[in-house]
């Protein structure tokens, strides 16, 4: 059988579901293929988030849960910054990925479930739709104008079409969704440390209605020999201070997924194919973010598909320009935030501790905008004249490219503030 579209978008996660959703807000017939037999489920996601950013892309505040506290453990510190306004949430990840597919289907785009993409339709060079397996085990082959791979880690159509290799460093993270009637759902926790999660860190995030997520994510092949499902089992044990608050809690939900973790992608655009969000490496590898960044790729990718089809000119130099937009938003940051990515999962657990004395001398809303992964230089400008021994700790690292490039030369080092030891922060 053969089905004839003008764009297949292949995955409904949030990459996915907001792309077919600006592709059909342009008036273009779009296809939204997933594997799944439900939007949103099973969950391989903590969704931890931030309220400003999720607000300005349009998503309702009932969708996610604001949280006031953020606590950072290290093997043998603890820094805790107080919001009294919640700056950072955790989304109802079905909740979000389904308003997503409404929304999707409200402008327009059909979704269709337990659709399984296996192979690009190649045809002189350019990608001419895909092979899949329906929901009753047929093969169907969808034409397309353009295919949208928003497949996630998998890739599949981006990998096996050529415009980018399979992952070979990613994140590996096992999470249960617990029922804690004794967790504090105003606190999330991010932990650090060799005893907690070798190459990558444990977290608590709390979702409302007694329910936490508690994950732990690994590095691989950082470090290959570690399973964070082993390291997630004895989470209360190895880090005593969790005990209390996990006491009587019982997991409803287990979570397991995969994160690429790799330098920000090149190119995204080949004849007939563009790749968003995971399947694009579009996500922040600072501590392993992507949904709110797969949700602006994918419009932009949508809008972008859309409009080139409407001007009749789908060429890779009209789709470019997708690959120009994303670039323009986002390259600066994500490179910051893969080098420092780079660093840290290296870190022993006395640069860790250290790496919280350094925390530990930023305001609330400094720390919420290195954690956000703002590198602009008006954030530098200001952490640099506040913390100036902040510089050399920069320069050690080679992170200059932290650093606003003027400015930071007029910054000159003051000595450290008096409440902290002079040099900790050099240790990091
Ligand atoms: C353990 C873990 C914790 C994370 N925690 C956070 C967090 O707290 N906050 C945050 O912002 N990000 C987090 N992330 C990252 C975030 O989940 C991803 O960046 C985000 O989901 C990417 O969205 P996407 O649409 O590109 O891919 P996905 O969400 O992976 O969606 C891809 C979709 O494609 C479908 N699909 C795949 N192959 C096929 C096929 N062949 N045919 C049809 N359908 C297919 C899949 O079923 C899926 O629905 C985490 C990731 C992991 C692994």
């Amino acid at each position: 059988m053969q089905i004839e579209k003008s764009v297949v978008v292949v995955g409904g996660g949030p990459a996915g579901l907001a792309a077919g959703a600006a592709v059909a807000r342009q008036g273009v017939d779009v296809v939204i293929l997933e594997r799944q037999g439900e939007i949103g489920y099973p969950i391989h996601t903590s969704g931890g988030s931030w309220i400003s950013e999720l607000k300005a892309l349009g998503i309702p505040d009932h969708l996610y849960h604001p949280v006031g506290t953020a606590i950072f453990l290290s093997p043998n510190r603890e820094v805790a910054f107080h919001y009294p306004d919640p700056v950072t949430c955790v989304i109802d990840i079905r909740g979000l990925y389904q308003y997503l597919a409404q929304q999707a289907i409200a402008a327009g785009a059909r979704i269709e479930l337990k659709t399984f993409a296996q192979t690009p339709i190649i045809e002189d060079g350019t990608v001419v739709g895909v092979t899949v397996k329906d929901r009753l085990g047929n093969s169907v082959q969808y034409r397309s104008k353009v295919l949208i791979d928003a497949s996630g880690f998998s890739a599949i159509i981006a990998t096996r079409a050529g415009l980018r290799k399979n992952f070979e460093r990613y994140g590996f993270g096992a999470e249960y969704d617990l029922y804690a009637p004794n967790y504090d759902q105003d606190r999330v926790y991010l932990i650090m440390g060799s005893k907690v999660a070798p190459a990558g860190y444990a977290w608590l995030f709390p979702r409302g209605h007694c329910r936490v997520r508690v994950g732990v994510g690994i590095l691989k092949p950082d470090a290959d020999a570690e399973d964070a499902r082993l390291y997630l089992d004895e989470i209360a044990e190895r880090v005593p201070v969790l005990a209390p608050m996990l006491a009587s809690a019982s997991p409803v939900e287990y979570h397991t997924g995969l994160f690429p973790s790799e330098a920000p992608p090149e190119k995204m655009v080949q004849p007939g194919l563009v790749a968003t969000g995971d399947a694009a490496m579009q996500g922040s590898t600072l501590v392993g973010e992507g949904i709110r960044y797969a949700i602006n790729a994918g419009r932009i990718a949508g809008r972008v598909v859309g409009e080139a089809i409407t001007a009749g000119d789908w060429s890779p130099k009209a789709l470019g320009r997708y690959e120009d937009e994303w670039r323009d938003t986002y390259l600066r940051d994500l490179q910051i935030a893969w080098r420092i990515n780079q660093r840290i999962a290296r870190f022993s657990d006395r640069q860790w501790d250290k790496g919280l004395d350094l925390l530990r001398r930023l305001s609330p809303d400094q720390a919420a905008s290195l954690l956000k992964g703002d590198f602009s230089p008006k954030i530098f400008f200001h952490l640099v004249t506040k913390n100036p021994s902040l510089v050399r700790t920069l320069m050690k690292y080679s992170l200059h490219a932290l650093l606003p490039g003027k400015e930071a030369k007029e910054a000159k080092p003051q000595p450290a503030r008096s409440s902290v030891a002079p040099g900790a922060a050099d240790g990091v």
